[in-house]
């Protein structure tokens, strides 16, 4: 998608050897306009499939462009909560995450209420590194009987191991914008 890559390389910032940070459009500020966008891009991407009566993600990052992909298709936006919080009780699906960014375990939880057998679930989340995230996500799908209509990531680090895992389960995934690697600070995308 030629406008988030040329956003990426606008206001992305490389951090170290493997992270970039965009927190002035999409993890910390968020560009609603460009969510929007983004929001069309997965719609058309998936609207051909079979029906989606779901879009899942989790929180906080993954919220703003699922919520405008939510919009598109016209159907609810489950963010899975990392937190155990007092009104989340013990009726969840939960799934152990290891975090690529803060280098913890988090637990995954959602609510039996809102994801069940009948959904047909497209998963969006704003990066896919080594996959831990969205594989949370799909154990949990199990958990509900649902079924996976695919993935969709904002960014995908293709030279991380998330992207080959999802392919060798042949699962649907796209990505709008797909980094070959860093250089020198700068971003290197696939020539697709
Ligand atoms: P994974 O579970 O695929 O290893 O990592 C995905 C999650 O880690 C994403 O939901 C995102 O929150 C975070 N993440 C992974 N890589 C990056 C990165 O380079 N930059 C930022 N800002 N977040 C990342």
């Amino acid at each position: 998608m030629k406008l988030l890559e040329e956003r990426i390389e606008k206001d992305g910032q490389v951090l170290g050897e493997n992270v970039l940070k965009v927190d002035s459009f999409l993890n910390h500020q968020v560009d609603p306009m460009l969510m929007d966008a983004i929001g069309t891009e997965f719609y058309q991407l998936f609207a051909g499939d079979k029906p989606i009566t779901k879009i899942l993600t989790v929180e906080s990052s993954g919220i703003a462009p699922a919520i405008f992909t939510g919009l598109k298709f016209g159907v609810p936006v489950v963010f899975a909560r990392k937190h155990k919080s007092l009104t989340l009780k013990d009726d969840v699906y939960s799934s152990e995450v290891f975090s690529f960014t803060k280098q913890v375990s988090n637990k995954i939880s959602i609510s039996h209420k809102f994801l069940n057998q009948a959904d047909r679930v497209l998963i969006i989340d704003d990066f896919l590194a080594n996959g831990q995230a969205i594989e949370g996500l799909l154990d949990i799908i199990g958990q509900a009987n649902a079924s996976l209509a695919g993935v969709g990531v904002v960014i995908e680090k293709s030279f991380q191991k998330g992207r080959a895992i999802l392919d060798q389960k042949g699962i649907k995934v796209e990505s709008l914008a797909r980094i070959k690697k860093f250089a020198d600070g700068k971003v290197i995308f696939v020539e697709e």
